[in-house]
C-alpha cells in the first residue's frame, strides 16, 4: 500500500472512530434521557391515580355525613308536621332529642327553629329560649323558599360551641303548607378535617371538601383559617369543568403558590365536592433523586467513552503523522539511494531484494528490475558465502545492529568483483522488530588488486621472482618450529655464484641480472614439494629451504641443482675451469630439538660455513656442514 494511500485510510479511520465514538456517546444520554421522561411520567401517574382514589373514597364519606344527618333531619321534620308545634308536641320534640344525644354518631348536634328563628329544641346543653336564629342565611332562604329539599350551607360559626360547623337543613311546614320552621343539623368541620389528616398524601397533600360554588367546608391541613374561605375565583374552581363528575388539572394553589397535581370529584348526590391535590415537587421528589444518581452514572460512563475515544483518535492521528513522516524519510532514502554512485539495496527478511538503485548496473551489469525479487545473495563467491550468510543471519537475528563485510560476486558478463558492503538491520517501526538489511556496495576490485600487489611485493624478489629474503626468514622460522613438534629434519642449501664479479665485469651488469634470473629460474624449478621454498638471500647468493628433508635428500637436490646449471651451461668465459656459470653450495641438516628451540640461525651459519668451505675448496662445488660432498671427489668444510 502507497504511503498516501495508507495516510487517507487513517485519517478516514480516525473520523470513523470519532463518529462512532460521539454517536455512542449521543445515544447513552438520548435513551437514558427517554427512559427518565417515562419514570417522570410513571411517578405523575402513580400519585395520579392515589388521588384519584383518595378523592373517590372521601367524596363517598361525605355523601354517607351528609346522608346520616338529612335522615335525622327528615325524621323530625315528619313529625313536626304530623304533631304540629303545640305545647305538648315541643315538649315530647326535646324529650325525644334529649333521648337521642349520643346517638346521632359524626352529626355535632340537632336544632329546630319556630318560623320566627326561636329555638324549639337542641341536642346542645343550652337554653333554647336564649337565642333565635332568623339572622341566618339557611332560615332566610327556607323561610323565602317553598323547596323542601335539603340544604347545605355555607359553614358558619357555632353559637352554641363557637367552632366552625357545616350545616343541613331543611323547612318544615304548618298543615295549610306555610312556612312553620327549620330543622338543622350540624357537623363539625374539623370532624372532616381529623378524618382527612388519617390518609398519608406526603407533607404537601391536601383533602378538600368544597361546596359546589366554591366555599370551602373543611381542609386537612389549615382547617380553622381556610373554612367558609370562598375559592371560586381561584383557577382551581374556575378552570373546573364541571360537566364532568371527575378531573385531574394542574393549578398554583392560592395558599402556598406551589403548582399541584389535583384530583377532584363531585358528589353525586349533594351539592359537595372532594379536592385532593399534592405539590408535583414532592410528586417527583423521589424519582428526581434517583434520576439525578442514574443521570450522574450515565454522564460519567459518556465521559468515559468520550475519554477512551479521544484518546484512541489522537493515538490514530498520531500513527497518521508518523505514518507521513516514516513517508518522508523513504523519499529521502530514495533519492540519496537514487543518486549515490554506491549501490544501495532494501532487502527484505527473506532475504530477497525489495529495492536496489540504479547503480546495480555499473557494478554488476544487472538493471535494478532484473533484480528486484531475487535472492540477495545469489551471485556471491562460494569461497565468501558463508561468511556472508552468517553476517546475515546475525543481522536478521539482532545480534548486530551493522556491520561491514568484503566479498566476491558474480557480474553478469560473468566476471568477478570484489564488493566492500556496510549493512544494517532495518526494524519495523511499530513493532521494533528486525524486517529487513539495507546494503550499501562499493566495488572494491581496484583495491583488492592493489593489495595483492603489495602483498606479492612484500615477499617476493623483484629481480627473480623468488621469495625476499625477510620471506625466507619467516618460512624458515615456521618450519623450525614444525619441525621441532613434529621431530622431523629442516634441510637448507646455500647458494653464492662463482666469480659473479668477473661476469659482470665481463658481460654487463644487465647481463649479471639476466644471469640471475636464469639461475633462479632453475632454483624454482627444484622447489618441488609444497614446503620447499627457493629464495633470493641477497646479491647473487641464493637459499632453499627443504623442510622435512635429511642430509641424504639434501646432498641429492644439490647435486640436482649443480645438473640443471650444467644443463643450462651459461657461458662464464673468466670461470675456469669449466667456463660456464657455477655455483659452490653449503648445506646442512638440522633436527630441531628443545634445546635448539628458536635457534634456527644457526641452521644458516651451519650453511654458511659449508658455502664458505666450498669456496675456499675451489668452487662448483656442494659441501655439506660436517662433511664435504665435492662434484667430483669428496671434500669437507
Ligand atoms: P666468489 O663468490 O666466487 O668468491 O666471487 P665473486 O666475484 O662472486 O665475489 P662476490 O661474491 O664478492 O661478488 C659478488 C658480486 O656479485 C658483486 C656484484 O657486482 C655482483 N652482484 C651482486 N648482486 C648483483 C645483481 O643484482 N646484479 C648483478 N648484475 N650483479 C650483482
Ligand atoms: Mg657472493
Ligand atoms: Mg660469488
Amino acid at each position: 500500500m502507497s504511503a498516501s494511500l495508507r495516510n487517507a485510510s487513517l485519517r478516514q479511520l480516525a473520523f470513523l472512530a470519532g463518529g462512532f465514538v460521539t454517536l455512542v456517546c449521543v445515544a447513552l444520554l438520548t435513551l437514558s434521557s427517554l427512559r427518565e421522561w417515562g419514570l417522570r411520567h410513571e411517578a405523575l401517574k402513580s400519585a395520579e391515580v392515589d388521588l384519584a382514589n383518595v378523592a373517590q373514597s372521601l367524596v363517598q364519606h361525605a355523601d354517607d355525613s351528609f346522608e346520616l344527618a338529612d335522615s335525622l333531619i327528615i325524621g323530625i321534620v315528619q313529625r313536626l308536621e304530623t304533631d304540629g308545634i303545640g305545647p305538648g308536641a315541643v315538649q315530647r320534640l326535646r324529650d325525644d332529642i334529649d333521648l337521642r344525644k349520643g346517638t346521632i354518631g359524626r352529626v355535632r348536634a340537632l336544632f329546630v327553629y319556630d318560623a320566627a328563628g326561636r329555638w324549639l329544641a337542641t341536642t346542645e346543653p343550652v337554653d333554647p329560649a336564649l337565642f333565635n336564629n332568623s339572622d341566618r342565611e339557611y332560615f332566610k332562604h327556607h323561610r323565602a323558599s317553598p323547596d323542601k329539599g335539603l340544604l347545605i350551607g355555607s359553614p358558619i360559626r357555632s353559637r352554641s360551641g363557637g367552632q366552625w360547623v357545616i350545616t343541613a337543613s331543611r323547612r318544615f311546614d304548618h298543615p295549610d303548607g306555610s312556612f312553620a320552621g327549620v330543622v338543622l343539623a350540624t357537623i363539625d368541620a374539623s370532624y372532616f378535617s381529623s378524618f382527612y389528616r388519617r390518609f398519608d398524601l406526603g407533607s404537601t397533600g391536601t383533602v378538600t371538601l368544597l361546596d359546589k360554588s366554591g366555599i370551602i367546608l373543611a381542609r386537612s391541613v389549615d382547617n380553622e383559617s381556610s373554612v367558609g374561605r370562598d375559592v371560586s375565583s381561584t383557577p382551581l374552581i374556575h378552570d373546573m369543568d364541571a360537566s364532568r363528575p371527575a378531573g385531574l388539572y394542574y393549578f398554583r394553589s392560592p395558599f402556598d403558590q406551589t403548582l399541584r397535581l389535583s384530583f377532584y370529584r363531585l358528589s353525586d348526590r349533594f351539592p359537595i365536592l372532594i379536592l385532593a391535590t399534592e405539590a408535583k415537587d414532592e410528586v417527583l421528589a423521589s424519582w428526581r433523586q434517583e434520576a439525578m444518581i442514574r443521570m450522574a452514572l450515565v454522564l460519567g460512563l459518556a465521559t468515559l467513552i468520550a475519554g477512551t475515544g479521544i484518546y484512541l483518535v489522537r493515538q490514530l492521528l498520531k500513527g497518521q503523522r508518523i505514518a507521513a513522516v516514516l513517508a518522508a524519510n523513504e523519499a529521502d532514502f530514495r533519492l540519496l539511494a537514487e543518486e549515490s554512485s554506491d549501490m544501495v539495496m532494501r532487502i527484505g527478511f527473506d532475504e530477497r531484494i525489495i529495492y536496489v538503485s540504479p547503480s546495480c548496473i555499473r557494478l554488476l551489469g544487472w538493471t535494478a528490475a532484473q533484480l528486484r525479487e531475487t535472492h540477495a545473495l545469489a551471485g556471491v563467491n562460494d569461497e565468501d558465502l558463508p561468511h556472508v550468510r552468517e553476517t546475515v543471519r546475525a543481522l536478521k537475528q539482532g545480534e548486530v545492529e551493522e556491520t561491514r563485510l568484503v566479498y566476491r560476486t558474480r557480474q553478469r558478463e560473468g566476471g568477478e568483483i570484489w564488493l566492500e558492503t556496510a549493512l544494517r538491520a532495518t526494524r519495523d517501526p511499530e513493532t521494533g522488530k528486525v524486517n529487513g538489511v539495507v546494503a550499501i556496495s562499493r566495488d572494491m576490485t581496484a583495491h583488492k588488486d592493489l593489495e595483492q600487489k603489495l602483498a606479492t611485493l612484500a615477499i617476493k624478489d623483484g629481480l627473480t621472482g623468488l621469495a625476499n629474503r625477510r620471506h625466507f626468514d619467516d618460512m624458515l622460522q615456521q618450519e623450525w618450529r614444525r619441525a621441532e613438534r613434529d621431530g622431523t629434519s629442516v634441510s637448507l642449501l646455500m647458494m653464492d655464484v662463482d666469480n659473479f664479479k668477473k661476469f659482470n665485469d665481463h658481460y654487463g651488469h644487465q647481463a649479471g641480472d639476466s644471469c640471475l634470473k636464469a639461475v633462479a629460474a632453475a632454483l624454482a624449478a627444484e622447489a618441488r614439494r609444497p614446503g620447499d621454498l627457493a629464495a633470493r638471500y641477497g646479491g647473487e647468493e641464493f637459499v632453499l629451504l627443504l623442510p622435512n628433508t635429511d642430509e641424504v635428500g639434501c646432498a641429492m637436490v644439490a647435486e640436482r641443482i649443480r645438473q640443471s646449471l650444467e644443463t643450462l651451461n651459461l657461458a662464464h668465459a673468466l670461470n675456469p675451469p669449466t667456463k660456464r656459470v657455477t655455483l659452490s653450495t653449503g648445506g646442512a641438516t638440522g633436527w630441531p630439538n628443545a634445546e635448539t628451540h628458536g635457534n634456527h640461525p644457526s641452521l644458516i651459519a651451519a650453511a654458511d660455513r659449508a658455502l664458505y668451505a666450498a669456496k675456499h675448496t675451489g668452487r662448483d662445488r656442494f659441501v655439506m656442514s660436517g662433511q664435504v660432498v665435492a662434484w667430483r671427489g669428496a671434500e669437507s668444510a
